[in-house]
């Protein structure tokens, strides 16, 4: 009935409103612009020699962020805005600046729920460009651009081009209209970032309180194949994607969007050791969409037949087997750990979708998860995590720490200021009396 109610009195508005009422949908039959544009490019790198400009990493600060308006007039089809210098305009001495993509639509088919699985599609369509590589999600993600496609003339409203264009053509079920602002100043992004991480965090607040007994079924995520051929994440209510940036709410919610796609829901079947988290009809998908080289995961345990990661994790947990206890450590943190390895040497060796018993990609919510490494004994086994991720998580990881069974576990968990070897650690473990230590031996 919305197309007998419709008016529009000012002309300039009358075709859009013709195609919106009517639901005709926009497909852009190429993507303009001046580098190759195909999925083929999805897993390339950008190394440092060939790099013009890089946002996010360690670098800068960069997040991407997409909601869905409920006006129409609200959002202006295929409008693009940079607030900031371009990257022709880069300081002298300087290959990085700061970003922030703010994406709006709107569809009359269009949900609140559909926001995250559309935002994370951005990682995708990026990459399809020659020359650009994404890699991470919301504000933990990084962002380069070789020397090769800006001598093409590639320039951030190329950004614009590539998601406008690529969400009609691939959502033009849900999304009818999309506008894209580009903001290069930090001053505009350290205000931005401030909403963004609101919704990120009213995202996350949805799935609490589901459990992984109160679903029969769980979902694939399989959109990281392109960087690791292997991977398969299961996203269950209690073990969010790696990435942090897909729930099982989420999964639901594109697998109701594209049917076919990367999210599949998988009937968990019967259980084949619930105390690591098997299924078997879990394993049987991982081991088909695994190409055969994962036989079964175990989505509760960190030592026997762990999920594989691709190199999206937000943080890797990683056994100390002289502490018998597990650290967790997050992009952010560029220091040595406990393990002697800097988060980025972990990366390189946890990463490629592989399994690798003790150690694991995993987004950071899972640590706050009642089905955190629970094979092994749960939150009592975190002995190390740097003091800015334990500020992150703050009063939830207090209350899960309380909720162990020792209440004072906070406190005993150590972190750089304490210990950044594990002479240091072991010492401090001991001092404080960590559960850890007395615990069943994890090797
Ligand atoms: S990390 Fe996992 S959940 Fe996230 S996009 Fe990649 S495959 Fe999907």
């Amino acid at each position: 009935m919305f197309e007998a109610l419709v008016t529009e009195k000012d002309y300039k508005k009358i075709p859009s409103k013709c195609i919106l009422t009517r639901g005709i949908k926009v497909k852009m039959s190429e993507v303009a612009v001046p580098v190759s544009y195909a999925a083929a490019f999805e897993g390339e790198r950008v190394r440092r020699e060939q790099l013009h400009v890089e946002f996010g990493g360690k670098a800068s600060t960069a997040f991407e962020y997409l909601t869905a308006k409920s006006k129409e007039d609200e959002v202006e089809d295929g409008k693009f805005e940079l607030i900031g210098p371009d990257i022709d305009q880069l300081p002298a001495t300087s290959k990085s600046l700061p970003l922030a993509i703010i994406v709006d639509v709107y569809g009359r088919k269009m949900q609140k729920d559909f926001e995250p699985v559309l935002e994370r599609q951005i990682h995708r369509f990026m990459n399809y460009a020659m020359g650009i590589m994404h890699v991470g999600q919301r504000d933990m993600k990084w962002v380069r651009i070789s020397k090769d496609a800006f001598e093409k003339g590639f320039r951030l409203k190329h950004v614009g081009v590539i998601l406008h264009a690529m969400l009609h053509q691939e959502y033009s079920a849900i999304v009818d209209k999309i506008q894209v602002k580009l903001y290069t100043k930090q001053e505009d992004i350290d205000k931005l970032l401030v909403a963004a991480k609101k919704t990120y965090e009213e995202r996350d607040e949805r799935i609490s309180g589901m459990s992984d007994e109160s679903v029969d079924t769980y979902y694939s995520c399989l959109l990281c194949q392109s960087f690791a051929p292997n991977h398969v994440c299961i996203v269950t209510p209690e073990r969010l994607g790696l990435c942090g940036a897909y729930s099982w709410l989420d999964a639901k919610a594109s697998f109701e969007i594209t049917p076919t796609g990367p999210n599949q829901p998988i009937l968990k079947g019967r259980t084949v050791d619930q105390r690591l988290g098997q299924w078997d009809n879990v394993n049987d998908f991982v081991k088909q969409r695994s190409n055969k080289t994962i036989d079964k995961v175990s989505m509760y345990s960190l030592m026997d037949s762990p999920q594989s990661s691709c190199g999206c994790f937000e943080c890797i947990v990683a056994i100390i087997p002289e502490a018998n206890g597990v650290m967790v450590v997050h992009r952010d943190y560029s220091g040595i750990t406990p393990c002697g390895m800097s988060f980025t040497t972990l990366a390189g060796s946890v990463g490629g979708g592989v399994q690798t018993p003790g150690f694991l990609g995993v987004g950071k919510l899972y640590i706050l998860s009642k089905k955190f490494i629970l094979a092994e004994g749960g939150l009592k086994r975190l002995v190390w995590m740097p003091k800015e991720l334990k500020e992150l998580l703050g009063d939830k990881l207090r209350k899960c720490c309380q909720e162990s069974g020792q209440p004072d576990l906070w406190d005993k968990i150590a972190d750089e200021t304490v210990a950044t070897t594990s002479e240091e650690l072991i010492s401090f473990l001991t001092k404080v009396g960590h559960p850890a230590l007395e615990m069943e031996a994890l090797v």
